[in-house]
């Protein structure tokens, strides 16, 4: 029997949970519900075992408990752990430091240890959910393959393209907030002496003018901890308009990607213009960018959603809000939607009923993820409508409210957006 308390067969209790998606929210929402004696099955589009493409995940106290509440325990080489931020400005020179300690970990590192939890049975790789049917007596899930599943609840953690949302909120769009993010991998043996002891074990900042350079360490290849074996995650946010966005969307054969394009697919040109861009950052983050073999384009979005639920179907995760990403927080709301939603559905309620007061809990705290991201975001852009604008923005490029607030969940805490 698994920590979420499944058998080998994967079976729970009577009451059976669709799950759309198999990425953190799929996962979350399995594990927690399983907990709660449901049976649960996760449906995910993609047919090999997910990744992400090295993509690096802050931790929390919050995504640590949660870990601890669907797997137990947070194994001892999670991830690696820092003390310091700071901030350099363009020369390179120290302009702000504080003391948070943090663990970084990698989304694979993190996808692995959920998907371990859960039994092969319970997880169907390759199955691309088209819509639902529902009655008065459940729900049906129809899959591109013509094959159907039937059951209590239907969940969609499809991540912020939902296709569950769309069925019954097609008005919710996300919208592209006017940046993206540059973002690269490189191993830690690449780094020349001095840049390595100069940037590992701190989480590293930068504001140039209008845009935001971030980096910080994180476990390599296979987990590897070791000093030496690590990598370096480094993202630039930097102001891009629609049109160049869509340029950017293009590949060298002309084709547009409008879902997002495959880092091999990016053309040759904005790579290397890229490069030279970065021939200005401090020295740190320009070696760093000189040694990027393949940049990862990450276009940044806002989705705030007016409902969560509809009739059997509830949203988790990134289907319901995409909080950009400076909070570092998206898997965190994923974790507290799917313990909130377990909660509620194992009460006396009927499905409904559950549903609507897991909406009504849940509801107002992406609401607050969403726009703090926004504020802290809102100097990421070329020029202001007003001088209202440019002064509340210019908070976040004061280094010490930037690194006070990147990353971390001090504020939301505060709010009382999380659980
Ligand atoms: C640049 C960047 C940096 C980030 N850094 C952090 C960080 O440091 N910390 C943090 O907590 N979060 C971070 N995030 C956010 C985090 O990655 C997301 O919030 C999190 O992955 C959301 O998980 P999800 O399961 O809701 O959605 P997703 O991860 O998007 O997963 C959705 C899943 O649904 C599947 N799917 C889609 N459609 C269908 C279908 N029709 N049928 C079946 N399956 C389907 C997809 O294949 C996918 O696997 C970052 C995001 C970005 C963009």
């Amino acid at each position: 029997v698994s920590a979420a308390g499944l058998d080998s067969a994967g079976v729970g209790g009577p009451r059976r949970a669709l799950i759309i998606g198999g990425s953190m929210g799929g996962l979350f929402a399995a594990l927690y519900l399983a907990k709660r004696g449901w049976r649960v099955d996760v449906f995910e589009r993609i047919g090999v075992p997910l990744s992400g493409r090295g993509a690096g995940i802050t931790t929390h106290d919050e995504m640590l408990r949660a870990i601890v509440d669907v797997a137990g325990a947070v194994p001892p080489d999670f991830g690696v752990h820092f003390e310091w931020r700071e901030t350099v400005d363009a020369t390179g020179a120290t302009i702000g430091t504080m003391r948070r300690s943090q663990i970084a970990t990698s989304w694979t590192r993190m996808w692995q240890l959920l998907r371990a939890q859960l039994p092969d049975t319970c997880y169907h790789a390759g199955r691309d959910f088209q819509c639902y049917e529902a009655d008065g007596t459940g729900i049906s899930a129809v899959f591109a393959d013509g094959s159907r599943e039937r059951g209590d609840v239907l969940i969609g953690a499809d991540g912020f393209r939902s296709v569950v949302r769309g069925q019954f909120l097609p008005e919710a769009q996300p919208t592209y907030a006017g940046y993206v993010a540059w973002r690269g991998l490189i191993e830690e043996a690449a780094f020349s002496p001095a840049t390595r002891y100069a940037i590992f074990l701190k989480f590293m900042f930068h504001l140039p003018d209008g845009e935001q350079v971030i980096g910080y360490p994180v476990a390599g290849t296979d987990n590897d901890l070791r000093p030496g074996h690590r990598h370096w995650n480094v993202l630039w946010y930097r102001p891009t308009d629609a049109d160049a966005l869509r340029r950017l969307f293009t590949d060298d054969n002309g084709t547009y990607h409008p879902l997002g394009i495959p880092p091999p697919l990016i053309s040759r040109q904005y790579v290397a213009a890229l490069k030279a861009d970065a021939e200005h950052l401090p020295p740190q983050f320009r070696e760093a960018y000189a040694l990027v073999s393949q940049p990862i384009l990450q276009p940044i979005y806002d989705l705030e959603p007016q409902r969560m639920v509809g009739g059997r179907v509830a949203l988790v995760g990134d289907a319901a809000f995409v909080a950009r990403p400076h909070l570092g927080g998206g898997v965190v709301k994923a974790a507290q939607d799917s313990e909130a939603l377990a909660r509620h559905l194992a009460g006396s309620a009927g499905v409904t009923d559950a549903l609507a007061a897991y909406e009504a809990e849940r509801q107002p705290r992406g609401r607050i993820f969403v726009r703090h991201a926004q504020e802290l975001g809102s100097y990421i852009r070329r020029g202001y409508a007003s001088e209202a604008e440019k002064l509340a923005a210019a908070q976040y490029r004061v280094p010490h409210s930037l690194m006070s607030e990147t990353a971390l969940m001090d504020w939301l805490r505060g709010a009382g957006a999380l659980s």
